[in-house]
């Protein structure tokens, strides 16, 4: 089969013929119908240092995609040749005490699809059938393509009450202009959306921000003077992994909010650490998607009237998938999809 794999230890991806991946008693094989392209896939294909520290060569990469099950193994039950899946990215260890808890999420040894073993950017591919998602028919393919960046929104955003509150997205990534729809979606009063492209601000504004700003030409103490918020915002989503934007939003988050941290600092930060204690604010890292509550409600959100088709913003042949490379690297582009 045809796949787009990190074969050498230097910048760029290879599309390779490489054997359909072997599927076990309880796992799928599914045929890939759709991917997009996710940061951590641009990581690898500029192989830098932790692509370097972590990915191990030759690897198919990938790990969001949409496709239909092509068989399974002897001892699946509730799957069968024909279902149109997506799957949790994580692969946990059902050993750790937090798997047998029921928190796959906080795995501490949890294995990624496409990073730490065979990826989805492949005409095939197997997955633990206890990972996999059965798409519901009323959900189009390109969207249960984006589940698992979707699905980091809803997890973080959910993380909190939001009902009648207002929240601060710092960084409108596909990941936080997805936050920005269920954000409203769920009933948030003030979404004040941050970024410094301002493509994505655009975005961010067409998907659900009621007020979007780039913080290199407004402050978000004018913001809130605009909005005629005189406390502080309640709830805030650190989605840039910008040391800056996270010092900025602790400057504006009112006594007693909540802060989710989803973006990934590049290094250890110094921040003013004295805002969190004077502030009494609550913090929450975030790590994935819980396993499987956040599938369940990103599914209903999508059921219940939420319209996130706008963050797809290109869609390549597979074939093309420099083009696409190229579009997430610009920055002018939301999800970018290849089509297989
Ligand atoms: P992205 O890189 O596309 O988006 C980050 C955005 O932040 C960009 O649009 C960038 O312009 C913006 N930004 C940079 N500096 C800023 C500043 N000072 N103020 C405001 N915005 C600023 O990433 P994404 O795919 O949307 O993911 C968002 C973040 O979450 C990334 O840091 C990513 O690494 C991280 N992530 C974490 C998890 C997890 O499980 N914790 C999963 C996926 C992604
Ligand atoms: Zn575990």
């Amino acid at each position: 089969m045809k796949a787009l794999v990190k074969a050498k230890s230097e910048p760029g991806l290879w599309m390779q013929d490489v054997p359909v991946p072997e599927y076990g008693p309880n796992d799928l094989l599914i045929r890939i119908t759709h991917t997009a392209i996710c940061g951590t896939d641009l990581h690898i294909y500029h192989w830098d240092d932790w692509a370097q520290k972590t990915v191990p060569v030759p690897m198919v990469t990938g790990h969001e995609y949409c496709g239909v099950i092509e068989a399974v193994g002897d001892l699946v039950a509730d799957f069968k040749p024909g279902d149109r899946v997506s799957g949790e990215g994580h692969i946990t260890c059902r050993h750790c005490r937090n798997c047998r808890a029921g928190r796959r999420h906080l795995c501490r040894n949890t294995q990624g699809v496409g990073v730490d073993r065979p990826g989805c950017f492949g005409e095939f591919f197997s997955l633990p059938a206890t990972n996999g998602f059965k798409i519901p028919d009323d959900i189009p393919s390109e969207i249960a393509t984006i589940l698992d960046p979707f699905g980091n929104a809803t997890h973080t955003a959910l993380s909190q009450d939001m009902v009648g509150e207002d929240a601060l997205i710092t960084g409108a990534g596909p990941i936080g202009v997805m936050a920005a729809a269920i954000c409203r979606h769920v009933g948030a009063r003030h979404v004040v959306v941050t970024d410094i492209n301002e493509y994505r601000l655009d975005l961010a504004k067409r998907l659900g921000a009621t007020y979007t700003l780039n913080p290199q030409e407004k402050s978000l103490q004018e913001a809130m003077q605009d909005l005629g918020m005189h406390e502080g915002f309640d709830v805030g989503l650190e989605m840039s992994g910008s040391p800056v934007a996270f010092q900025s939003m602790l400057e504006t988050m009112n006594h007693g909010g909540s802060v989710a941290l989803l973006g990934i600092f590049p290094k250890p930060i110094v921040t003013d650490w004295s805002q969190v204690i004077f502030k009494g604010l609550k913090l929450k890292g975030i790590y994935g998607r819980e396993m499987y509550e956040t599938w369940y409600k990103m599914t209903t959100m999508l059921q219940s009237g939420l319209d996130i088709t706008g963050i797809i913003t290109h869609r390549f042949q597979v074939d093309d998938y420099e083009l696409g490379f190229q579009a997430m690297e610009e920055g002018r582009s939301g999800k970018v999809i290849l089509e297989w």
